[in-house]
């Protein structure tokens, strides 16, 4: 699943390529959501894409009177393409541009929502402050980390708590953080949570100064290919393999059933 630093450089390259632009067409190949092609055609040809913002892992572009919430969830792929692709549940073509934007995801699961107000949409609503964007007091995540009784991994990864962290920035900031993810969040102490507060804050900015995104999340033919990412993860998807700062072996195990990876001599 993408997570906030792959959406963040997916919503750069969309405002980047289609900014300003007018759309043209609207290719919806089946019927999704609660909206009718001809309901989104009305709303969207002949509109400009004002903005393109990210909320959490979610996509939105501000086009006309509304917004277009976009959320990949586990399989979904934006593609800026010249022809339709495969899978394709939703297309936005633009006056004048070389390339469209595409949503695809095989299993169908990707969201695509219009909303007239953003503030009315229950999830976006409910967002915790941005990993990215936002200051994140330390006053704010140490005061919910000591009033959560569940696994310090699964808080991180509520998007109430902190909005853009999913499983593999929640793994990669315990381990720099030297906490198990098995650790009840609660008992972290004050310094615990402080390094623990740095390491998101961290791993999220590194992920998306370095990180080129997958293609299976992101086909971006308007360009070059992007240098394979320079990024290397200490324990997401290195189970059985030596730890980079003890060299003892990386372990993987279920919490909330996700596969979470970490290394035991590192992690207390
Ligand atoms: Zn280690």
């Amino acid at each position: 699943m993408p997570e906030l630093p792959e959406v963040e450089i997916i919503v750069r390259r969309i405002r980047e390529v289609f900014l300003d632009s007018v759309v043209s067409d609207v290719v919806l190949p089946s019927k999704r959501g609660s909206f009718s092609m001809d309901q989104m055609r009305q709303r969207l040809i002949g509109q400009r894409l004002e903005d393109v913002l990210r909320r959490g892992k979610a996509i939105v572009l501000k086009i006309g009177q509304g917004f277009l919430i976009i959320h990949l969830r586990l399989n979904g792929q934006v593609c800026i393409v010249h022809n339709l692709p495969r899978h394709c549940i939703f297309g936005v073509l633009f006056e004048d541009k070389e390339y469209s934007l595409y949503v695809c995801d095989f299993r169908g699961l990707a969201q695509i929502k219009w909303v007239e107000d953003l503030d009315e949409d229950e999830f976006i609503n409910g967002l915790g402050p941005d990993a990215l964007y936002d200051e994140l007091a330390f006053d704010y995540f140490y005061d919910r980390i000591k009033r959560n009784r569940g696994s310090i991994k699964t808080l991180l990864m509520d998007q109430r708590f902190i909005s853009g962290i999913g499983n593999i920035y929640a793994v990669e900031a315990l381990f720099r953080a030297g906490i198990s993810p098995h650790r009840p969040a609660s008992s972290l102490s004050r310094d615990e949570a402080k390094r623990l507060h740095k390491a998101v804050k961290e791993v999220i900015s590194l992920a998306v100064k370095r990180a080129a995104v997958p293609e299976k999340y992101f086909k971006d033919d308007s360009r070059r290919p992007a240098k394979r990412a320079s990024w290397e993860f200490f324990v997401y998807g290195r189970d059985g393999q030596e730890c980079r700062v003890c060299g003892g072996k990386i372990k993987k195990t279920k919490i909330a059933g996700r596969g979470t990876y970490f290394c035991p001599n590192c992690q207390v």
